[in-house]
């Protein structure tokens, strides 16, 4: 038998069945799964570090000569450890091995090798614990560090890797087709597996990145137009025109111009012929809920009745007392649906809704359970959607024929990334904030001001505002890190010191649905003066009456989460403050004191951390994508988008031969993008 792609891993030599099933851990069972197992880092052994400069705490390769060697100490039964000094002439480093005797036993006294670790110990005596040792003679200049399992080493992987790319030399069909390679300037598929896996150069490696994260970030956009261009059959909620005046009445304030804008989108498109497929952007306090609600309020015109899906219960209350008296007096019956309601009130509920006598329903991913039937539903809505993946969306829709689908979301993206990430949506942008809206004042301060900050809260509190202060962890304990601010003690210690005498009340993501939205409810209400919280405060919480808010360990936040977070506050009159307490201020931090604008934070992020972080995260719900978290710069992102364009005005169906290999991964991208 011949080997390819598909041929299975037990193939190599070496591969048992103890190794395959650890490969499986990792989810590879063919040899095209094992050559798509993409190093995460290298060791660049052109350049190691002297040992005396060598950074402590980091890993790093250093070239050093063998001085001496301990015999095997036993430290307990199935434990022992060896201990070789070496030296590169600036210090000596002693490194320790632990179960290692074949590995120590190879190192030749007075020969040179390259030891990749962690530098540890002091200045006077520098240790490394467990390093990997390399020949100086091998002929690549890098090693790679592969994603690994418990009983697999980059060693052995790079070894299986090696014999698979050589039983498959020659054999490993081109996936992208030669017109679009030329005109892109990409390497083939099997010098970019071979490169990627066993770089002879740094401008080798460099060019097999770029073609492997073409390939993913293309079959990406080729399968979310895919996608587009599928949902986009007839509609089985047909909706006729309705004017927006109707639902204006029903304001206390007049729209904005954006919000107008991006509602007449949703309009025309639920008055088309094919299913909405909506993305409305916007920042936080921008107004999306009305946008929603003018086009629940459509679609009730049309007989149709709409869903809201939200992350949070929290979230859900809240829309849920918004839009029921947004909609009082108008006919249109609004419920909610949580995992605390009720059975006896569920049961009822649940009737109305197949009668049909609820025109919309809020609630959580409880929306999506078995049971919950409509009776015609024409309109889907999901809100702050980085939370939910493509495949949560289309369980919600699936309990309509082909209904419309808008989606809201708070997080400011790029245009150019927002093309990519939500490459299935159309995208409206509500880019105007209400009239009369202050802009939040944001500051940043070292820890020792903090004592001055809480004065400042203090003086918010007692002329009757409220306030966040908001820490990253639950409870001490759960990070080492030393000077994390725990919200669980943090609040104790507060309500003990600081803000002795005031109504402290403590939020976060340990508690009970039911715990969270009483303390809420109580802040709402006034009841609690300060609240102390997690990130679960971060998504659309609103209550006017907080204008300060205090931010602990702001570095641990990425800023486009900073940005949502503070806009808890600014929601009403009064002029608000964020403030962020960090111990490294960094240039991140500054420019988020700079600027209200979303769009523009966002722009400045993926300036200062690059489009792979976008990918990296899971926030927006894609699959986990296997080397486009690694895109350096936006022009690739750029460029693959041209080229997704460029070749579906070529072959819109991808059925030329040369196409048809793409054809396939663009198949199983999608399959991962529906399943999430
Ligand atoms: P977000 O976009 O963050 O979801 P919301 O829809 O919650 O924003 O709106 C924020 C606040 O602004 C709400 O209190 C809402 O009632 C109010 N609001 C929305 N649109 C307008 C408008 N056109 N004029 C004045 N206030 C508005
Ligand atoms: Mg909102």
């Amino acid at each position: 038998m011949e080997a390819s792609l598909q041929t299975d891993l037990r193939y190599l030599k070496g591969v048992g069945e103890k190794r395959a099933s650890l490969y499986a851990k990792l989810g590879l069972f063919t040899l095209e799964d094992l050559l798509r197992h993409y190093p995460r880092n290298y060791i660049d052994h052109s350049a190691p570090f002297p040992i005396s400069a060598a950074p402590f705490g980091e890993n790093c390769a250093v070239r050093a000569r063998v001085v001496s060697k301990s015999g095997e100490q036993r430290i307990r039964k199935g434990l022992s450890l060896f201990k070789v000094l070496v030296t590169d002439g600036s210090a000596d480093l002693y490194l320790t091995f632990f179960n290692a005797r074949y590995t120590v036993s190879a190192l030749k006294t007075e020969e040179e090798y390259l030891f990749y670790g962690r530098m540890g110990g002091k200045f006077t005596r520098r240790e490394m614990a467990s390093p990997l040792v390399i020949s100086p003679e091998g002929e690549e200049a890098f090693s790679p560090v592969y994603p690994l399992t418990e009983g697999l080493t980059s060693r052995s992987v790079g070894a299986n890797i090696r014999q698979a790319l050589s039983l498959l030399e020659g054999r490993i069909p081109e996936t992208l087709p030669p017109a679009l390679r030329e005109r892109f300037g990409l390497c083939g598929l099997e010098e970019a597996l071979r490169c990627v896996h066993l770089p002879p150069s740094a401008g080798a490696l460099e060019q097999a990145r770029r073609r492997l994260i073409f390939e993913e970030l293309f079959v990406l956009a080729l399968a979310l137009t895919r996608l587009k261009q599928h949902s986009g059959q007839t509609t089985g909620a047909p909706m006729r025109p309705a004017e927006l005046s109707g639902f204006e009445r029903l304001l206390p304030f007049s729209l904005t111009g954006a919000q107008r804008r991006a509602i007449g989108e949703c309009f025309a498109d639920l008055a088309g012929p094919r299913p909405m497929n909506r993305l409305v952007q916007g920042d936080v306090g921008s107004g999306k809920t009305m946008v929603a609600a003018a086009a629940v309020w459509f679609a009730a015109q049309n007989g149709y009745q709409s869903a809201l899906m939200v992350p949070t219960e929290i979230l859900a209350e809240q829309h849920f007392s918004t839009l029921s008296r947004l909609f009082e007096g108008s006919g249109l019956k609004v419920a909610l649906l949580t995992g605390s309601v009720r059975a006896a009130q569920r049961e009822l509920l649940l009737r109305e809704l197949r009668q049909g006598d609820i025109s919309l329903l809020i609630g959580t991913h409880a929306l999506i359970q078995s049971g919950v039937d409509f009776h015609r539903l024409g309109l889907v809505v999901t809100d702050e959607q980085h939370r939910f993946g493509v495949s949560q969306r289309t369980a919600l829709s699936q309990k309509g024929e082909a209904p419309h689908v808008l989606v809201l979301s708070a997080t400011p993206i790029p245009r150019t990334l927002a093309f990519i990430i939500y490459g299935d949506l159309d995208i409206s942008v509500i880019d105007e904030l209400p009239a009369g809206r202050k802009s939040i004042k944001t500051y940043l301060i070292d820890p020792p001001k903090r004592q001055r900050a809480c004065g400042f809260i203090r003086k918010y509190l007692d002329e009757g505002y409220q306030a966040y202060i908001v820490c990253p962890l639950v409870e001490q304990g759960e990070e080492t890190a030393p000077g994390l601010l725990a919200a669980q003690e943090y609040a104790e210690q507060l309500s003990a010191r600081e803000f002795a005498g005031y109504r402290v009340g403590l939020l976060h993501g340990r508690m009970k649905g039911a715990e969270k939205d009483s303390v809420m409810a109580r802040f709402a209400s006034g009841e609690i003066q300060l609240l102390v919280a997690t990130t679960v405060i971060e998504v659309g919480v609103d209550v006017p009456n907080a204008v300060v808010m205090m931010i602990e360990n702001a570095e641990r936040f990425g800023l486009s989460q900073l940005h949502q977070l503070r806009g808890r506050v600014g929601r009403g009159e009064a002029q608000s403050h964020c403030i962020l307490v960090s111990e490294t201020p960094s240039p991140r931090l500054r420019a988020i004191c700079r600027t209200n604008d979303g769009f523009a934070i966002a722009e400045e992020d993926l300036k200062l951390r690059g489009p792979g972080d976008f990918f990296g995260t899971r926030q927006h719900g894609l699959p986990r994508l296997k080397i486009a978290d690694m895109a350096g710069d936006m022009e690739l992102v750029r460029t693959t988008q041209d080229a997704a364009a460029w070749l579906l005005r070529e072959d819109p169906e991808l059925s030329a031969p040369e196409n048809r290999a793409l054809g396939g991964q663009v198949l199983q991208m999608l399959q991962k993008v529906t399943t999430g």
